[in-house]
């Protein structure tokens, strides 16, 4: 399958440009979704993290406390890594599971941490989504009712605006309407279709669609 890991900074605009490539038709998945999944009420991973750190990082519905996780990790390297030796195979499977049961000419991989966590390296091409750090935080504060320190220490903690459009194939500029991010978007579908077409061998020749329909 033909993987497009979609990044960007927070309230770049990555869940606005998954919902354009899901209305082409595009499979997304969701890295931070999988990442909570792994861990949910009932699991097994969540057990032996009941286990290892107590049951003061589980809260009274059975779910993850996960600011309490992350106070005790952020303080103890020893034990980030206990954690992340736990999670991330268990991500780095179900995120496999999800693409390659993925139909479609090809899957979007959302990441806010695509670049920093190696995932990059799994993926055929690398787009990111940018706004301007004031924009960045105008619209992160409008959507969670975040305080703007906390955002900005979000941000602080991502990686630079500039380290991340170097490793970029490909940029989608959002800081304007919903429209222009929408016609962006529609073109980058055309340009992965024909990647994707290429990276499975098969020639992809405008206007002759019955050729194309015989090499399905
Ligand atoms: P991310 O997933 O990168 O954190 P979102 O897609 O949630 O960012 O976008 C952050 C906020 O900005 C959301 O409330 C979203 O609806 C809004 N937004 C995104 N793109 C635009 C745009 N081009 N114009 C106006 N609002 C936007």
């Amino acid at each position: 399958m033909f993987i497009v890991g979609l990044t960007g900074g927070i309230g770049s605009g990555k869940s606005a440009v998954a919902k354009c490539f899901e209305k082409f038709g595009i499979t997304v998945v969701d890295a931070d979704q999988v990442a909570r999944q792994v861990v949910a009420a009932g699991t097994p991973a969540l057990k032996q993290i009941a286990q290892h750190f107590g049951q003061d990082v589980i809260l009274d519905d059975g779910s993850l406390n996960r600011p309490r996780l992350r106070q005790i990790v952020f303080a103890n390297p020893e034990q980030r890594l206990w954690l992340e030796q736990l999670t991330h195979p268990l991500i780095r499977r179900e995120i496999d599971r999800l693409v390659e049961t993925a139909t479609g000419a090809y899957v979007v991989l959302e990441s806010p941490l695509l670049l920093e966590s190696g995932q990059n390296r799994r993926v055929n091409r690398v787009l990111v989504v940018d706004v301007s750090e004031d924009m960045q935080i105008a619209r992160a504060a409008n959507r969670d009712n975040n305080n703007l320190d906390q955002i900005r220490a979000i941000i602080n903690a991502q990686m630079s605006r500039a380290q991340r459009m170097a490793m970029a194939d490909d940029l989608i500029d959002n800081s304007g309407s919903l429209e222009s991010l929408e016609s962006q978007v529609e073109q980058l579908h055309q340009t992965y279709l024909t990647l994707a077409t290429e990276s499975r061998g098969g020639s992809f020749t405008p206007g002759h669609g019955i050729e194309s329909i015989d090499n399905d």
